[in-house]
């Protein structure tokens, strides 16, 4: 079929038969800024196009011709993103990553300038990023780093942050999973019987909380993004898991002592724009993903939501801002009066609802298999090594 598209105006020739959809991104060209046009009238996107059609391709947006213009200065554009039907050059993106973390803070109160922060750093792209932004918008936010014991990904990860805190002479704080508990996610997982993913999860939320309640920290962030939190929403939801529902939010506030409140203030922001973040600000991150992951659901929901998004742009945002909109009402945090009361775990002394507590339940079964001997290296320690570099 003959193409012809406009400002500058060029002629190209497309094997058909194809739908209008395919046309375009084939061309590259981003549907929402254009009009299609065959034989004098408009089409939409499923609309098939034979081999012999003459079809028009007419740029819409005012100024539109040429590459993208950023939204806030009208140079030339590094990114788009569709979501927010805007394009940005690198400076004016870098402050639209800032506006959106800044609105996350606000709209959940997740923290002020006097709290003492405690950001958990994996050596992936978001939880840099996070870092980056913190400090720039004038946040303290000392870095938390578990070494899971998972070859040489730990290795590089442990270091990428360790490289990050010392650019930045900001204080990071090192647990070695297999120095401070005696086993590390790939063997805890073997010993256990349970997932590595279980295993691990488990194991970094407990020792978030611990290390914040020994340090004093008012508050423990992560660097959960758009992508992950969708994720998790699709599976609570396609499971209808209730109590999950109730406790997915951006904001978790401390529900006794030992507790810290836990923040995610990146929910507004996609894996994508983190990762431009990053290399817009000359961050070095780990781009390889955990080797231990493969294959898992949060994986697969996500290309599922990626998919949806690719045909209807802010359709992964509707989805979760919309659920946090409503969660109050339609599935209200349980907390309160009705809760179960919170106890001292006999073992460690952090908080739970039974005698011991899960991360120490785990921890026995796999000491156990290990070495035989449930009160390994540092069962009976309240006091967890850690290693502090700055
Ligand atoms: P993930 O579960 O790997 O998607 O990571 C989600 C968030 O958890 C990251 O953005 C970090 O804030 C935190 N995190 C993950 N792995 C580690 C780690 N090894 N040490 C400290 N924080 C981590
Ligand atoms: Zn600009
Ligand atoms: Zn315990």
């Amino acid at each position: 079929m003959r193409v012809r598209r406009r400002n500058p105006d060029r002629v190209d020739e497309v094997t058909g038969p194809l739908d209008v959809a395919a046309l375009l991104a084939h061309l590259e060209v981003n549907p929402t800024t254009v009009l299609v046009i065959l034989d004098g009238n408009l089409v939409t996107s499923a609309t098939v196009l034979s081999d012999e059609a003459d079809v028009e391709i007419r740029p819409v947006i005012s100024g539109g011709a040429g590459p993208s213009r950023c939204h806030d200065c009208r140079g030339p554009a590094v990114i788009e993103e569709p979501r927010h039907r805007s394009a940005w050059c690198g400076e004016h993106f870098v402050d639209h990553v800032h506006r959106q973390i800044r609105k996350a803070i606000d709209h959940d109160r997740m923290f002020s300038y006097n709290d003492r922060i405690l950001l958990a750093v994996s050596g992936g792209k978001d939880s840099l990023a996070l870092w980056d932004a913190l400090l720039t918008m004038g946040y303290g936010a000392d870095g938390l780093y578990i070494g899971l014991g998972i070859g040489g990904y730990s290795k590089r990860s442990g270091r990428v942050c360790a490289e990050f805190a010392a650019k930045r002479g900001v204080e990071l704080i090192t647990v070695d999973l297999q120095e401070a508990y005696g086993y590390t996610t790939p063997s805890g997982s073997q010993a256990s019987g349970r997932t590595t993913c279980g295993v691990c999860g488990l194991s970094k939320r407990y020792v978030f909380n611990r290390v914040a309640v020994e340090g004093g920290y008012d508050v423990v962030v992560t660097g959960h993004n758009l992508d992950d939190e969708a994720a998790v929403l699709l599976n609570n939801v396609l499971h209808w898991h209730e109590d999950f529902l109730a406790r997915q939010r951006p904001l978790l506030p401390a529900t006794g002592p030992n507790q810290v409140r836990k923040a995610k203030p990146l929910y507004r922001l996609s894996e994508r724009e983190m990762a431009a973040y990053c290399v817009l600000r000359g961050i070095d991150y780990v781009v390889e993903e955990c080797p231990l992951v493969d294959g898992n659901t949060g994986q697969e929901h996500k290309e599922t939501l990626s998919a949806l998004e690719a045909g209807s742009p802010g359709a992964k945002a509707q989805f979760l801002f919309g659920f946090l909109d409503r969660a109050e009402q339609l599935f209200p945090r349980r907390d309160d009066a009705t809760a179960v009361a919170l106890g001292e775990c006999q073992t460690c002394g952090m908080p739970t609802t039974a005698a011991v507590c899960a991360f120490c339940k785990q921890r026995t079964r796999i000491l156990v298999d290990l070495q035989g001997d449930p009160t390994g290296p540092a069962a009976a320690a309240r006091q967890l090594p850690i290693v502090s570099t700055s």
